[in-house]
């Protein structure tokens, strides 16, 4: 079966305020490799380049998208951020909300993140593809419908959601968020949807600070439709998969969707410099495997993973790595080279004893 891979190299040339040597950055002159922001190109282009020299891309099918289009973005965006943006990217770039600058062009990069994620699920959904990964640049979780946030313009995986909908290939959609950050931005447009399901498992209070509570279950008829489970700093491989396995993964059994999309952050890695988890390349390897098996239950098979966060420029390309590996089902492997140095990291039997009672008053509370 084969194992989508949605990629385009002018996701790699989104930055904000930056310049090529003395050149103003855009159309054809590619910013320098760090923008200034932890959010800057290396850790996906690591990524992707890891995948071309271990040869695993060669079990992937490489793919592009085109943009979302205007239609498909108006169902998430109101036309006057649109058009504000748009404005924006056309002059010098800018700034419209938080932390989440953009240049030249930058509103053309950020519809092709867009239409990765939106490439990537119609493929799924529609059939060629068993299962897909976005590497979409810039990240879109945190993005609300008029209000850019923690470096998200757009909303990657909702517009994705609204455009498959719109369509008619899917109607009752999970959305499982393992960023460290919590998806603020997918929690919040599908609030009172009970046709899309919204787990975000987080770092507690890391960002936004003032969303991600257990307590916020969705609003009318979206009311027990969105799920946060924050976790404490410090959690590694055994909580996450813990978590997994008690809290998010049996409410997406019961919810019964017609695809799972996830929200792919990285940043729950042990080195993160934005997070404080323990997580290893072995977690998001296990991960995937789970929500894999839980997809074959559920939905056909039917997975499209989205990239968002994670900015250690040196282990995301291998954690992404071992996620593609089980995606694809592929022999190629990267072995993982903080494996030793991050298994002697994670916590001990006390933090286990502490953690099982955080996150069995979740369970109960269900
Ligand atoms: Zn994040």
């Amino acid at each position: 079966m084969t194992t989508g891979f949605f990629w385009d190299e002018r996701c790699f040339w989104h930055g904000g305020g930056n310049y090529a040597g003395m050149l103003p950055v855009g159309g054809l002159v590619q910013p320098m490799a760090t923008g200034g922001l932890p959010e800057n190109p290396e850790t996906k282009r690591r990524l992707k380049n890891l995948i071309a020299v271990t040869g695993l891309e060669a079990d992937l099918a490489l793919m592009t998208a085109a943009p979302a289009s205007r239609e498909d973005l108006l169902r998430v965006h109101p036309a006057s951020y649109l058009d504000d943006f748009k404005a924006l990217s056309d002059g010098t770039g800018g700034e419209l909300g938080r932390r989440t600058p953009f240049g030249p062009g930058g509103y053309e990069v950020a519809t092709l993140s867009a239409g990765l994620a939106l490439g990537g699920l119609r493929a799924v959904l529609s059939g060629p593809m068993h299962n897909a990964y976005a590497l979409s640049r810039p990240p879109g979780h945190h993005a609300l419908p008029d209000f850019p946030n923690g470096f998200c313009l757009l909303a990657n995986i909702a517009i994705a959601i609204r455009a498959v909908q719109a369509e008619g290939l899917a109607r009752r959609i999970a959305v499982l968020d393992w960023d460290v950050h919590h998806g603020n931005g997918t929690e919040a447009i599908f609030y009172d949807d009970p046709d899309v399901l919204t787990v975000s498992l987080h770092q507690d209070r890391n960002y936004p600070m003032d969303t991600g509570a257990f307590a916020d279950r969705g609003h009318g008829a979206g009311a027990g439709f969105n799920l946060n489970i924050p976790l404490p700093p410090g959690t590694g491989h055994d909580g996450y998969l813990a978590a997994m396995d008690r809290l998010a993964l049996p409410a997406i059994r019961a919810f019964a969707p017609d695809v799972i999309v996830v929200a792919c952050g990285y940043d729950a890695a042990a080195n993160d410099p934005l997070g404080r988890m323990l997580a290893t390349a072995d977690t998001f390897r296990q991960m995937t495997r789970r929500v894999m098996a839980l997809a074959e239950e559920v939905c056909g098979g039917r997975l499209l993973l989205v990239h968002e966060g994670g900015y250690s420029e040196t282990y995301v390309p291998f954690c992404g790595h071992a996620v593609l590996e089980e995606l694809s089902g592929s022999a190629v492997t990267a072995p993982d080279p903080f494996a030793e140095v991050f298994a002697a990291r994670q916590p001990d039997g006390r933090f286990a004893v502490f953690l099982e009672g955080w996150i069995k008053d979740m369970e109960d509370a269900l």
